[in-house]
């Protein structure tokens, strides 16, 4: 697989990232199973041996199963450990955590940062994390209290590098003022079905900051491929009829299938995007690796953009 610096940090990573979100099979701890698990194990090896070397993590997928689960497959396969980049999130906390009486919240507070990654170190039992990032910005974040906590745990060699998610460009510049540290990476949802981030200058600010746009859902969750098991909320209104038929079109003339041609949309943009695969099926893992081989036209590429704007440019 092609690589990619991520950022301007010394991190080099396969073009595509593999995403653990569903590798446990669900969302929720109660219903795993020893064969969601051994389906997920499989899942994270065929992500490798096809040359994944970015896995995305959070330490709230599945309550921390996910982790320990990739924790696991790390340990099982020989070398794995050397040769992939781990990222996981923090600072999404749940109703009750750590008292019944708390509320779901989002929690930057440093000492939480700290004792958070210090909580997934553990969980995936390895010393360092390739790169933390802040999962979804809180809305009491203070730039200066969040550079204290990166500094803490950089310094420390338990984070190497640090970036963030689902951040508006503004609140990354106010966070990267206070921080010394270089913002790395920002993780948000970018798809033909989901194309917020070209118009509210979040991929304006990648590319002058030379940061790396993470892709989640780069499939829309499933609904631009061969259908989605599980949507978030927002992502069931997603219309994608007119975008799967381009979509079925482009794949048709070269000769791959429709997802392949839903990354490669994402891989043209001059940014880098680096598109997060999220399935758990080794046959798809190992297909997606062919969008990095095709570069789609400027024509195809907008062709696609008509399709999901379903106006005309103006
Ligand atoms: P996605 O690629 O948009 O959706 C994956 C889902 O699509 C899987 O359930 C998969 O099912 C299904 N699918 C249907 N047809 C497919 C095809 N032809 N090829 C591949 N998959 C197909 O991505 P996602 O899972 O929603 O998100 C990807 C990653 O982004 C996650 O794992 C996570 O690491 C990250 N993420 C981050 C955030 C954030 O807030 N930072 C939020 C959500 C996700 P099968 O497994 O059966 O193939």
């Amino acid at each position: 697989m092609k690589t990619i610096r991520i950022g301007t940090s010394p991190l080099i990573a396969s073009r595509l990232a593999y995403g653990c979100w569903r590798v446990a099979g669900s969302w929720n701890p109660a219903e795993v199973t020893t064969d969601s698990l051994s389906a997920g194990r499989l899942a994270i090896r065929a992500a490798y041996e096809a040359g994944y070397t970015l896995f995305d993590l959070a330490d709230i997928y599945c309550r921390g199963r996910c982790e320990e689960l990739f924790g696991e497959t790390l340990r099982e396969v020989s070398g794995m450990r050397e040769r992939v980049l781990v990222a996981t999130k923090c600072g999404i906390r749940r109703a009750g955590d750590p008292d019944a009486h708390a509320p779901q919240r989002w929690d930057f507070s440093g000492d939480y940062i700290v004792q958070a990654c210090e909580a997934s170190l553990r969980r995936m039992k390895i010393e360092t994390i390739d790169l933390l990032m802040l999962h979804r910005p809180d809305y009491l974040a203070d730039p200066h209290e969040i550079a204290g906590a990166f500094l803490q745990l950089h310094d420390a060699g338990k984070v190497r590098c640090f970036g963030v998610s689902n951040f508006r460009p503004s609140l990354v510049s106010a966070l990267q003022a206070a921080c010394p540290l270089p913002l790395v990476v920002n993780q948000v949802e970018i798809s033909l079905a989901q194309r917020a981030t070209f118009e509210d200058g979040t991929l304006d600010q990648c590319l002058e900051k030379n940061i790396t746009p993470m892709a989640w859902s780069p499939l829309g969750g499933g609904s631009l491929g061969d259908g989605a098991k599980k949507l978030l909320s927002w992502q069931q209104g997603y219309r994608t009829d007119e975008i799967v038929k381009v979509l079925d079109a482009i794949a048709q003339a070269r000769g791959v299938s429709r997802s392949v041609i839903a990354y490669a949309w994402l891989l043209k943009h001059p940014s880098r995007i680096q598109p997060i695969v999220g399935s758990n099926d080794p046959q798809r893992i190992r297909e997606a690796v062919r969008a990095t081989e095709i570069e789609l036209t400027r024509d195809e590429w907008y062709r696609l953009l008509l399709a999901a704007r379903g106006e005309p440019l103006p």
